[in-house]
């Protein structure tokens, strides 16, 4: 029997919207590439923050927290997540000017966000940063996740209501008539449903293109390295005002430093089968050397890895969220641009919302994937400045 939606991509956006649609009682199957979490959703810091979002976007991410915080007993499974705080730090005269400014302007959202002026009060929360740092925001409900866990944790709940996941399986076309989806055409076969959702992160463009629709998603790198375990300490997301490095101390111990976003990827590669983001020595140094001037107790953690992580990057920095025009049936779920992974919860209610025919109980207008149409491609190749962790 046909499914009712077909989900393209298994990252957290996928899961998450494969478990809230089965919830619903939709049939659901889920086509990936890969494996679960074998892009994005892996390479990730696992960051869940609501400071630093764009107006917009806050709703969704106040939303995502307050789901997050139950959502071990939800999808009976360890997601890893704990909610330690977000430290913004500013390392410069500019970046202290950056920090008020956030601070005052969430504060007027809302956010419980407070702005710490003295070495002593930072350290007071993480006793790892620099003595030099003297200023920085405070969000006591941020935290972060495990990512490959709580990908897990979707997908196995989505299972239970019925889901199902075909992996190994590459969607390579959706076939529209008249205006309305009524095919998917895969690798191995072609799958008769009218609703779909594509949630393949950079895979959108290839997908979309084809029917005419134009999504700018420039695809941008970040790098992480991560180190061996070391004892407990670190608990609240580093981050810096510009975003040019986030950490964290995940619950192993081993702590990931991400980089900043670079505007252009280094080349994606296939290796033992696995979707491999080259990275290059300069961005592991970059990320290295800007860790250890606001961590310096870092230096003696033993390395362990390191990966290039591919983000979708959209002209102003916010996913596309909504029904593709001209193409009936056609949802899509991308254009994250490197802080997806915290709002995955409230962008698999508005997707599952909009595919269900109900209002969802978060504004997404904003996220409207037509907004682009008459961008051209190639005018700017900066990327927009987002934070992530
Ligand atoms: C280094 C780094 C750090 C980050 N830090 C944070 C953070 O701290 N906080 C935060 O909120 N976000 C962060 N992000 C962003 C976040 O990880 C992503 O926005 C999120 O994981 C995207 O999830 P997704 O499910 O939409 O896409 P993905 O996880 O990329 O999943 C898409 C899936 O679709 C599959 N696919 C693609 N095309 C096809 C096709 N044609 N057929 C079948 N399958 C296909 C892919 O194989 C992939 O598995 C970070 C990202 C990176 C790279």
């Amino acid at each position: 029997m046909s499914p009712d939606v077909v989900i393209v991509g298994a990252g957290i956006t996928g899961c998450a919207s494969a478990y809230a649609l089965a919830q619903l009682g939709f049939k659901v199957e889920v086509l990936e590439k890969y494996h679960p979490a074998a892009m994005g959703s892996g390479w990730t810091l696992g960051g869940v923050r609501q400071s630093g979002r764009d107006p917009s976007e806050l709703p969704l991410a106040t939303y995502s927290v307050s789901k997050w915080s139950s959502l071990d007993e939800e999808l009976d499974a360890e997601t890893g997540y704990l909610q330690h705080g977000n430290l913004r730090l500013a390392r410069t005269e500019k970046e202290r000017e950056s920090i008020s400014a956030l601070v005052e302007s969430q504060q007027a959202l809302g956010l419980n966000l407070s702005l710490l002026t003295s070495s002593e009060e930072i350290r007071s929360i993480a006793p790892q940063i620099s003595e030099k740092v003297v200023t920085a925001s405070f969000c006591p409900s941020d935290g972060h996740a495990d990512p490959k866990a709580a990908v897990a944790a979707y997908q196995r709940a989505a299972e239970r209501h019925g889901a199902v996941f075909s992996c190994g399986e590459v969607v390579e076309g959706l076939n529209v008539e008249k205006g309305k989806l009524k095919s998917i055409s895969t690798s191995g076969r072609t799958i008769h449903s009218e609703k779909c959702l594509l949630a393949c992160g950079i895979g959108i463009t290839d997908l979309v293109r084809p029917l005419g629709i134009r999504l700018p998603v420039q695809t941008a790198l970040a790098t992480v390295v991560q180190t061996r375990s070391a004892e407990p300490a670190l608990k609240p997301v580093i981050g810096v005002a510009d975003g040019g490095v986030t950490l964290r101390q995940e619950r192993d111990g081993r702590y990931r430093l991400s980089s900043g976003v670079r505007p252009k990827a280094r080349g994606l590669i296939e290796v033992a089968g696995r979707p491999t983001a080259l990275t290059s020595i300069e961005d592991v140094h970059q990320v290295l050397k800007a860790s250890l001037e606001v961590c310096p107790e870092l230096e003696t953690v033993p390395m362990e890895s390191f990966w290039g992580g591919l983000i979708d990057m959209t002209p102003d920095g916010l996913p596309f969220l909504g029904e593709a025009q001209g193409a009936q049936g056609v949802f899509i779920a991308a254009g994250f641009s490197g802080h997806g992974f915290g709002i995955a919860p409230a962008s698999a209610h508005i997707m599952s919302a909009l595919i269900a025919g109900q209002t969802p109980e978060l504004p997404y207008e904003t996220f409207a994937p037509e907004r682009f149409q008459d961008y051209a491609e190639g005018k700017d190749d900066s990327v927009t400045a987002t934070l992530h962790g």
